[in-house]
């Protein structure tokens, strides 16, 4: 843990030259605090609110290996996301831990043996690193699913998951270094700057937001981590680029876990190709996202009754128990920040855009911006 004040660490902050400044503390920019600073590189990394306060607060915590990208026949990024998630699960030991998954068809959905060859080819595309998928027709968890909808059974797989939270992954990332030159800040929001071609340097304007002081910080190079507001950092600092971010608004709700309820399902829904998780956490099962296109980070952070109606929805069709709105104890909202082309601008459902992480060098100064990702994908960093 880091030793130093928050005064001390504001000092520093000032007078260092950075040799990277990382904006925004998510899972993107924690995690190339701690590659960076592991190879002894003087960083600098801000947030303007709480450490992890932005969607990597909001994750269903999965470490997935590129399943989504089977639906588009992309191999190559299957291929590269499974060797990502299966050296996370091997490297970070204690944060990121094997996890068996149940997929449960919709009795009414695709034909299940096309769909567990999906499994097999998934498994064969990981080197057969994982365990081995495997239909079942009855298992612990069955009395927990509507059998009207889902009597198909389920197929057990494995995927990696993050141990306790999204939150707390970030938080080990940035605790681990506490060296002289290594300064983390959170409520420290980067305002404005300008590169001094004289100096070969960024001269970054922040703004404490606990206390609306004003400081300088120096940095030889700037890595926009900011997620959904990384389109509006580069606008503030003049920065061009070819892509863009799409928003998708997830919610979960999260309700008291049923006894029995250890292996996370994950509920084909036979619409818009989607899928419904009911993960066990601590002493909660989550349940949804939702998926809803929304045009500015504002509108995304706050659930909507809608959202709640939809989840509501799913629950009461695809689990045995009814559940209510009285029943939910937590609601947790995130925007995943989705790469886009600059000039995109369809109409799409937004579980049809790419979760690719993209990292784009300006071709005039030391700026590198990041676009969507996920979490297996920070590990590649
Ligand atoms: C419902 C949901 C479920 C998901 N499930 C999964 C999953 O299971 N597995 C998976 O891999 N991915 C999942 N994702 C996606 C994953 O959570 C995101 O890709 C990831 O958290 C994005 O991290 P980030 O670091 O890019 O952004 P963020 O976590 O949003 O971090 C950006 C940070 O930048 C800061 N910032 C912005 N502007 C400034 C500024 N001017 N100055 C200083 N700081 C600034 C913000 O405060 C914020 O903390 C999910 C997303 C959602 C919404």
């Amino acid at each position: 843990m880091n030793s130093r004040s928050r005064e001390e660490l504001r000092e520093e902050s000032s007078d260092i030259r950075f040799d990277v400044a990382i904006i925004g503390a998510g899972i993107n920019g924690a995690s190339l605090y701690h590659e960076l600073c592991g190879r002894g590189y003087r960083v600098l990394l801000l947030d303007k609110g709480d450490f992890a306060c932005g969607t990597s607060q909001a994750s269903a915590m999965m470490v997935w290996g590129g399943l989504l990208y089977l639906r588009n026949f992309d191999i190559k990024a299957v291929v590269e996301f499974s060797l990502s998630r299966d050296r996370m699960i091997e490297r970070l030991d204690g944060r990121v831990r094997k996890q068996s998954f149940r997929y449960i068809p919709d009795s009414k959905g695709r034909n299940r043996w096309m769909t567990l060859s999906a499994f097999y080819l998934y498994w064969i595309l990981s080197s057969l690193r994982r365990e081995q998928p495997s239909l079942q027709r009855s298992f612990p968890e069955s009395n927990l699913i509507n059998l009207a909808e889902h009597n198909l059974g389920g197929i057990l797989f494995e995927e990696g998951m993050l141990n306790s939270s999204d939150c707390r992954f970030v938080l080990d990332w940035i605790t681990k270094h506490s060296s002289e030159g290594q300064v983390a800040l959170n409520h420290t929001s980067v305002e404005d700057g300008a590169f001094s071609k004289q100096d070969k340097c960024w001269r970054l304007d922040l703004r404490d937001q606990l206390t609306g002081e004003e400081s300088h910080a120096r940095a030889a190079c700037v890595v926009n981590c900011a997620g959904v507001w990384a389109d509006r950092v580069n606008g503030q600092f003049g920065i061009e680029s070819p892509y863009k971010h799409a928003f998708s608004k997830g919610v979960f709700a999260g309700i008291k876990k049923a006894t029995g309820h250890e292996v996370p399902l994950i509920f084909e829904l036979g619409e818009l190709d989607d899928t419904y998780l009911c993960l066990p956490w601590g002493p909660v099962s989550l349940l949804g996202p939702t998926e809803t296109a929304v045009d500015t980070p504002e509108e995304g952070f706050a659930p909507e009754k809608e959202d709640v109606e939809y989840l509501l929805h799913h629950a009461n069709r695809r689990l045995s128990t009814p559940v209510e709105s009285s029943d939910i104890t937590m609601l947790r909202t995130g925007i995943r920040p989705l790469v886009v082309e600059r000039d995109y601008e369809a109409d799409v459902y937004p579980l049809d855009l790419s979760r690719r992480f993209q990292l784009v060098a300006d071709e005039a100064k030391p700026w590198f911006s990041t676009y969507g990702g996920k979490i297996t994908g920070c590990a590649l960093f």
